[in-house]
């Protein structure tokens, strides 16, 4: 296991108090690695399996259903992501007021 560092942020935390581990979906290659720890005595961090500190684990919850890959690069960019989004739905909003508008 390793220690409580936020995936997201890199910063350490205790997870007694705040954030925790999150468990991602797993990709084949994530399940095929895993299969070492259920051998005895194998010591390592499984794959799929992240620390999150209060700041980010309520996100890293809501992309589990990805595998990790998937959500590494919404997970440390998260907000250029939600800022682009944000800029998205904008200008949507603005060419559907102009089309209401002719
Ligand atoms: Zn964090």
């Amino acid at each position: 296991m390793r220690p409580p560092i936020c995936y997201s942020c890199r910063k350490r935390f205790s997870p007694s108090k705040e954030g925790g581990k999150v468990r991602f979906k797993l990709s084949e290659e994530d399940k095929v690695y895993n299969k070492r720890f259920e051998k005895e005595g194998f010591v390592g961090h499984p794959k799929g399996l992240e620390w999150f500190c209060e700041k980010h684990i309520e996100k890293a919850k809501s992309l589990k259903h990805l595998t990790i890959k998937e959500a590494s690069s919404l997970l440390k960019n998260g907000q250029k992501v939600s800022e682009t989004i944000a800029k998205t739905e904008t200008s949507w909003w603005d060419k559907i007021r102009d089309f209401f508008r002719l």
